[in-house]
């Protein structure tokens, strides 16, 4: 490479509070002097914003996606003897939430393009104890919920979709959360929305979930001191709802700059020997993270390290390869898709401030790096 060494993180948090921390200290500020610390009007404000937002009638905040997801689980009724089926190609938090409910996680591959849940896999995965379905819209991008809507709906199987990396994501103009039963968002400061420290949400419809998850959420308090089901401290702090409202106001903004990087990207790494991301619809994806397929991923990241470039890997060992969960039964072979993509994938800077320059040195040090005479290109 020639010219100046330009340094590109994977992340740049520091960016964005230059950009918007006046906002910040203010919604802060104003939560110190009120001295209502947890839950209150701050993140009620926030619950009213975000649920409009997804287009769902409810969101109850909670305190991470971890909760969300587990909370979701619990309101549907579903714990000990039911299976969950989700995929192995996730953060372990969704099958660590399946756990934590008592139920048993049940994985299905993942398709090669989308890298999401694989419809044509599912229906072999049902067995009479299944009670829900959990895709994950890995990345930010809507697994392909049409066929797994309509097979829930001919078995009655409640659908918990893990929208942790997909804040505004939409699929046929629904967003992604509002699209199943329940819907469920990490606010981790990494995430598109992110806090200032730890956060989650579930959005639904339905009534009587909102209400059972608002109980479960604070003790299972349908008043103070009535404890009607058995609880959790999952509640959300007003720091935090403070801090989300702020930031809601920005999401969209961020997320087309977000859809304009992945296009620059998408379009600089066209005729080098990587696998790009699938194409698709400018409103399915929000672009969480841009990976690529790439062969001799440990080597090649070593190299744009030292190039300047910091990438990321999202994620190195499948959940059903992971030590915790070996009692699962599963053994390496059974979700081949999942266990390639797991050895190839390469996560490129990604955020919304990332500039131009920025992205045109990592396209540079990719074309620098990669032998495009003898690389075979990764098939998609
Ligand atoms: C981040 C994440 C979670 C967990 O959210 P936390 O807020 O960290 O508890 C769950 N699922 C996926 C896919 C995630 O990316």
């Amino acid at each position: 490479m020639t010219g100046p060494h330009l340094m590109v993180p994977l992340l740049d948090l520091q960016a964005q509070y230059r950009a918007i921390g006046a906002e910040l200290q203010s919604a802060v500020s104003a939560v110190l002097e009120s001295g209502q610390f947890v839950l209150g009007a701050r993140v009620e404000e926030f619950e009213r914003d975000f649920a409009a937002y997804c287009g769902s009638r409810h969101a109850i905040a909670v305190n991470s996606g971890t909760s969300a997801l587990h909370l979701a689980l619990v309101s549907a009724g579903i714990g000990a003897g039911d299976e969950v089926i989700t995929v192995p190609m996730t953060f372990v938090a969704t099958v660590a939430a399946i756990l934590y409910a008592g139920a048993t996680p049940r994985f299905v591959d993942i398709d090669a393009a989308t890298w999401t849940m694989d419809p044509a896999a599912l229906e072999a995965a049902i067995t009479p104890r299944t009670r829900a379905i959990m895709p994950v819209h890995l990345h930010g991008r809507v697994a392909d919920m049409a066929p797994i809507v309509e097979i829930a709906r001919a078995r009655g199987l409640v659908i918990i979709e893990d929208a942790a990396q997909a804040h505004g994501a939409q699929y046929r103009a629904i967003r992604a959360g509002a699209i199943g039963d329940l819907g469920c968002f990490s606010f981790y400061p990494g995430k598109n929305l992110g806090a200032c420290g730890e956060g989650g949400a579930v959005v639904t419809d339905r009534d009587d979930l909102a209400e059972r998850i608002r109980m479960l959420r604070d003790w299972g308090q349908a008043e103070r001191y009535r404890h009607v089901l058995p609880g959790y401290n999952y509640r959300m702090d007003a720091i935090q709802g403070a801090v989300l409202a702020v930031k809601l106001r920005h999401l969209e903004r961020w997320t087309e700059a977000r859809r304009d990087a992945a296009a620059a990207y998408q379009a600089l790494l066209a005729n080098l020997p990587v696998g790009r991301p699938a194409a698709c619809d400018r409103n399915s994806h929000v672009w969480h993270v841009y990976a690529v397929r790439v062969h001799e991923r440990d080597r090649l990241r070593a190299q744009l390290a030292e190039a300047g470039v910091s990438t990321g890997i999202h994620y190195p060992v499948p959940v059903h390869l992971q030590p915790a969960y070996a009692s699962l039964g599963y053994r390496r072979g059974d979700f081949p898709v999942a266990e390639q993509l797991a050895e190839q994938t390469l996560s490129l800077p990604m955020f919304p401030e990332l500039t131009r320059a920025q992205i045109e040195c990592v396209g540079a040090a990719l074309s620098t790096l990669l032998p495009n005479n003898s690389a075979r290109v990764v098939a998609a």
